[in-house]
């Protein structure tokens, strides 16, 4: 079987190489053809010697899902539906904005964790995405959508692991992706412009920011536990008061000796100057890109939008920095909840703002192609049987 030059990091690419006899600056090289200029051949890497490239040939492939459809929305958000193998398909969606394009990609095929209002924990669980199919997402796309490294036109600046699945479920592959999207011989992106968002896998969380600390978004929905519970399971899990300690060390980031390389790639970019060394620690800073985490909170009519939630929120979080965006529901066949109204929302995101935190309204973007936040489905075949499981009861009812 060949590899597929999409699964590698440069890391990992080094060391396959090395299988091979080749020298690791050989791996830079691969990088800079394989996402930068999106060859889709090895023939094309016309500054490795004929040997190599014959070799390489043989033995690697470059190789992401195929389409299954294309569209694009009259406000230009377009979205694929990629195919991953026996009925399955995922979805990657592409928001441009004025300033900025971000790519919303997908990390799993549906979902385990079941949170009440969401299409994609809807479907069940069929499997982890490999890395070639995660950062396949956004090689696709770039071509897609035309980016020419040589012109330096580049539509995509930011990405968000926001599509199906929970990433941090699936944490090798989603870190080896995002290594490449930060890797300067392949996307070279600000670990500001790569957000991550869970709905909670506090583990997982502090692991993240020991390996590779990105923007945080985590996805609250509810301002205590009881609630929670309900909307999120997970929370039964790790409840509120974990969770929110676990977003507080995010946000304190770890120690960091110089010289390390953990926040090389976008140093002009931090907004945090370095704290005061620990007794011992020669020189110490926050290693996390962001001094806030970003907490997402989807508005459900009557459910968690009332004005007494919304303070009982900002006591919950009390001195953590954050933000809030405020996601309006987006609903789908039996979804079981409505979209709040404009006033709640707008009086929920006034007393936030009165309480002096940043509180924005998600734009809803790309409804006509079913591409908004929440409502990718793709096509996935529950291997948890969970949709029949639950048509059997629905009809017993
Ligand atoms: N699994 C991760 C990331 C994917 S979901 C997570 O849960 O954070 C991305 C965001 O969409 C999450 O905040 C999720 O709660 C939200 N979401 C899910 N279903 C939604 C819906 N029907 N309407 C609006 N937002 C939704
Ligand atoms: Fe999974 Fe996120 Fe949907 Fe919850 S909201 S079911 S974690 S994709």
């Amino acid at each position: 079987m060949p590899v597929n030059l999409l699964d590698f990091d440069l890391a990992s690419l080094g060391d396959w190489l090395a299988t091979l006899g080749e020298k690791p600056f050989r791996a830079r090289q691969v990088m800079r053809w394989v996402h930068r200029t999106g060859v889709t051949e090895v023939g094309q890497m016309t500054d490795l010697s004929k040997a190599l490239r014959a070799r390489l040939a043989s033995e690697a492939v470059i190789s992401t899902p195929a389409v299954l459809k294309d569209s694009t929305a009259p406000d230009g958000t377009r979205k694929w539906l990629l195919d991953v193998g026996i009925g399955n398909g995922i979805e990657t969606v592409f928001i441009p904005e004025t300033n900025r394009g971000t790519l919303c990609i997908s990390s799993q095929v549906g979902c385990a964790l079941e949170c009440a209002f969401c299409s994609t924990g809807r479907q069940g669980f069929n499997r982890n995405l490999t890395a070639a199919e995660i950062i396949g997402q956004l090689w696709f796309a770039n071509r897609s959508l035309g980016a020419d490294a040589a012109s330096g036109h580049r539509p995509i600046t930011n990405v968000v692991m926001m599509g199906m699945g929970e990433p941090l479920a699936n944490f090798d592959a989603v870190v080896t992706a995002m290594r490449v999207m930060l890797d300067d011989h392949a996307y070279g992106m600000s670990r500001r412009r790569v957000t991550l968002s869970t709905s909670g896998m506090v583990p997982w969380i502090d692991r993240l920011r020991e390996t590779l600390p990105v923007s945080l978004a985590v996805s609250l929905h509810a301002p205590d536990d009881a609630l929670r519970d309900r909307l999120v399971p997970i929370n039964r899990k790790w409840p509120l008061a974990e969770l929110l300690a676990a977003c507080r060390r995010y946000v304190d980031g770890v120690a960091v000796l110089p010289g390390d390389g953990a926040d090389d790639d976008d140093d002009t970019d931090m907004s945090s100057a370095p704290v005061a060394p620990a007794p011992g620690v020669k020189w110490q800073r926050n290693a996390s890109p962001r001094d806030f985490v970003t907490f997402e909170y989807v508005m459900l009519k009557g459910v968690n939008d009332s004005p007494a939630h919304a303070r009982k929120l900002i006591a919950l979080v009390d001195d953590l920095p954050c933000k809030f965006n405020l996601i309006p529901f987006n609903p789908f066949p039996d979804g079981g909840f409505e979209r709040s109204g404009a006033d709640a929302v707008r009086a929920f995101q006034a007393i936030l703002l009165e309480a002096d935190f940043v509180a924005t309204v998600r734009k809803t973007r790309g409804q006509e192609i079913d591409g908004a936040c929440g409502q990718l489905a793709g096509q996935v075949r529950d291997r948890t049987q969970r949709a029949s499981r639950r048509d059997g009861a629905t009809t017993s009812a």
